[in-house]
């Protein structure tokens, strides 16, 4: 039997990280786990619990940290985000879960909970997993780490229409100047924050087509898979 490795995807906010790990782990048929996912799911919990007033009341929901669990399951070939057992897939891509979850992901204990439950998914390989901090904190050990990147007004397009096809109404400039704000959060927090690890190979995909960076990625997965161990 083939070797099942362990695939690390970090980058900014609206790279095409999610895109790109999706595609790798249907190609080689490994598990995807969308880490962000999560920490929208947690700030979900943590809006439906009442700990935002205008901003989030951290002890509040500490507290409460041990009371929700988050899942994955495909439905309609959708894989989507349960929360304490409900499908929240729809709800945590909306602006008003945008706007708050980089001040939930800044959280050293939620971090804990998060990444815990992301090592279990992966401690046998066979996993593709993007987010901020996988290359860096969950699976330092990957065999491919990538770091994906493009402009930003590349981003903001694409997440655009990908917030259009979805039925959610926001201009260029909101969209943009969310994902600029999430990615300075992110890049600037004390715990797990967002940087490109040494042994990642970057790729800038503002001018690939989604086929392309994916073949890109395949060819990469297929060296360290014909790579006779040492
Ligand atoms: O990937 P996505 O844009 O859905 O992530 C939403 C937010 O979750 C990020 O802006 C970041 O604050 C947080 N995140 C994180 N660590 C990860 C994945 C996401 O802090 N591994």
């Amino acid at each position: 039997m083939k070797k099942k490795i362990t695939i690390a995807i970090d980058g900014h906010s609206a790279c095409g990280k999610s895109t790109l790990a999706k595609g790798l782990a249907k190609a080689l048929s490994y598990r995807y786990v969308d880490s962000g996912a999560m920490y929208r799911g947690a700030t979900l919990y943590a809006l439906e619990n009442d700990c935002f007033e205008k901003e989030l009341d951290e002890a509040k929901f500490i507290h409460i940290l041990d009371d929700f669990q988050l899942d994955f399951k495909i439905i309609s070939g959708i894989n989507s985000l349960f929360l304490n057992g409900e499908n929240v897939e729809n709800e945590i891509r909306q602006p008003h879960i945008a706007e708050r979850v980089s001040k939930v992901a800044r959280i050293k204990k939620v971090r804990r909970k998060m990444v815990a439950q992301q090592k279990k998914w992966g401690k046998n390989g066979g996993i593709v997993m993007d987010g901020r901090d996988i290359g860096s904190v969950v699976f330092p050990d990957a065999e491919l780490k990538l770091f994906v990147t493009a402009s930003v007004d590349v981003r903001t397009q694409r997440r655009l229409n990908e917030l259009k096809n979805n039925g959610v109404t926001q201009n260029f400039d909101e969209v943009k100047n969310n994902l600029s704000e999430r990615d300075y959060l992110d890049s600037t927090r004390k715990e797990s924050p967002l940087i490109q690890v040494e042994d990642a190979i970057v790729l800038d995909n503002s001018e690939l087509s989604i086929e392309e960076q994916l073949d890109w990625a395949l060819a990469k997965v297929n060296e360290i898979l014909n790579t006779p161990p040492r």
